[in-house]
């Protein structure tokens, strides 16, 4: 160990590895209009500008994207029978959703907010440059021969526990890139197969995930033709993710959901390296400001920004450096040390992190899957305890009377990120049941 944390309510939880909720003591109002910030809401405006413009080359390169004429979206779903199931029955838990980015189209999981932007723009960038795209005609050219062979004199590059690393590969291919993705050991086989399957190039490191990252970099530095999609530094993945909150906004007004200062909003956010969960974040800071709460989900041996976070340090510390494993079921997640650049933009945004243990994490899959037919992997059934940490733990009910809200959590609006599951082959999902009945019945 060579780090030490303050000594905070939930340290020995946190050390422990026993499921907590960590209240950020940064946690400010009006933080996104620090203009200390590297970036700011008009960013998350830009995103969705950017995302607006390359929806006809997108419908192009994915049939299933036609109906929505190129846009990437999921559900907002309701929960039905899944919130009996999970004990949120009483009015004290308000309105709860689930956020359905495990059944995104292209991706299968909330990487295709962040992946699939950061290779598309970067395709366009390139073409620009190269006279291949004049200003004013159709981005559609881009899925044209001649653009392919182009593209395909370029490889895009990732370092991915998993899901990152589907969404690169295939947003590349369908350009006609070529792809290499390094991943992690914590990587699950099938989406190893489903990567070469497509044509990617997929190498397997023996280490964790921020050593993939820094072997991909380095590859990636010393060959021009190689373009890297940094995942502990993008802003182009981070406001890719960001856009999703404006997608958020409209499904709740079309629901007659209302956001205010007597109606306050929770966002729950598994969190791996954290530029998912932290754009998703931004976005929803830029639209609903000091109403919404965005709390982030990890495992509890891979609560990477949980301790970071809670060092208060500037340089970075990881969870080996506070003893725990970053040993976790939940791949999505298995992430050491935390985004240095997510971390200086939540710092003060955050409103706290809460973890969860893997045994758990199955037992929530069922339930999703039985209860509501939900289709979750481990990483996205972790956000499903929110509400749970809010209203019960001693630490929720802290943050509710600091936050002056104990007496509006009844009109509350609670949504529960679910980011990845419907790509998960049907023998791994009927292993993760499997998993499940057995601790059940322990
Ligand atoms: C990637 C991922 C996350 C976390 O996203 P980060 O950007 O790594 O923080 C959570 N859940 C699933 C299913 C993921 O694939």
């Amino acid at each position: 160990m060579n780090a030490t944390l303050p000594a905070e309510p939930v340290l020995d939880d946190v050390l422990a590895a026993r499921p907590t909720l960590w209240l950020n003591p940064q946690y400010r109002p009006k933080a996104i209009e620090s203009a200390q910030l590297p970036i700011g809401p008009a960013d998350v405006q830009r995103a969705r500008v950017n995302w607006q413009r390359l929806a006809p080359l997108l419908a192009t390169c994915f049939p299933e994207l036609r109906a929505t004429h190129g846009e990437i979206r999921s559900e907002l779903v309701e929960l039905q029978q899944l919130r009996d199931a999970l004990g949120y029955r009483g009015r004290e838990f308000g309105n709860v959703f689930i956020k359905a980015d495990s059944h995104l189209p292209v991706a299968g999981s909330v990487k295709a907010r962040g992946g699939v932007y950061e290779v598309f723009l970067f395709a366009e960038g390139l073409a620009r440059d190269n006279g291949l795209l004049a200003e004013g005609e159709d981005i559609r050219k881009l899925a044209s021969e001649e653009a392919r062979a182009f593209f395909s004199r370029y490889t895009v590059a990732v370092g991915s526990t998993g899901n990152l690393g589907l969404s690169v590969g295939i947003a590349s291919r369908s350009l006609g890139f070529k792809s290499t993705v390094h991943m992690s050991s914590d990587a699950k086989p099938w989406k190893v197969e489903r990567l070469r399957k497509l044509g990617v190039e997929v190498v397997q490191h023996e280490a964790d995930y921020t050593t993939a990252v820094e072997n991909a970099r380095e590859v990636a530095d010393a060959d021009p033709t190689i373009y890297f999609v940094d995942d502990e530094q993008s802003r182009h993945l981070f406001l890719g993710y960001s856009a999703a909150a404006s997608e958020l906004a409209a499904q709740l007004n079309e629901r007659g959901i209302i956001v205010d200062g007597k109606r306050p909003l929770f966002l729950y956010l598994p969190c791996g390296i954290g530029g998912a969960p932290g754009g998703v974040a931004f976005g929803a800071k830029a639209i609903f400001g000091d109403n919404v709460h965005a709390f982030f989900v990890e495992p509890v041996q891979s609560p990477c920004a949980l301790v970071h976070m809670m060092s208060g340090s500037q340089k970075l510390v990881s969870v080996y450096d506070v003893g725990l494993t970053n040993k976790t079921e939940a791949d999505g997640m298995a992430v050491a040390r935390m985004s240095a650049f997510v971390a200086t933009v939540m710092r003060e945004m955050l409103a706290g992190v809460f973890t969860v243990a893997d045994d758990d994490l199955f037992k929530l899959l069922r339930m999703a899957w039985t209860a509501q037919h939900q289709k979750l992997e481990p990483s996205a059934a972790a956000a499903l305890l929110g509400p749970e940490f809010l209203v019960h733990h001693p630490e929720g009910k802290r943050f509710q009377s600091e936050q002056h809200i104990t007496d509006k959590m009844n009109r509350a609006t609670h949504v529960l990120w679910t980011t990845g599951g419907s790509f998960v082959p049907e023998e791994q999902f009927k292993a993760f049941l499997r998993q499940a009945e057995i601790l059940k019945a322990k």
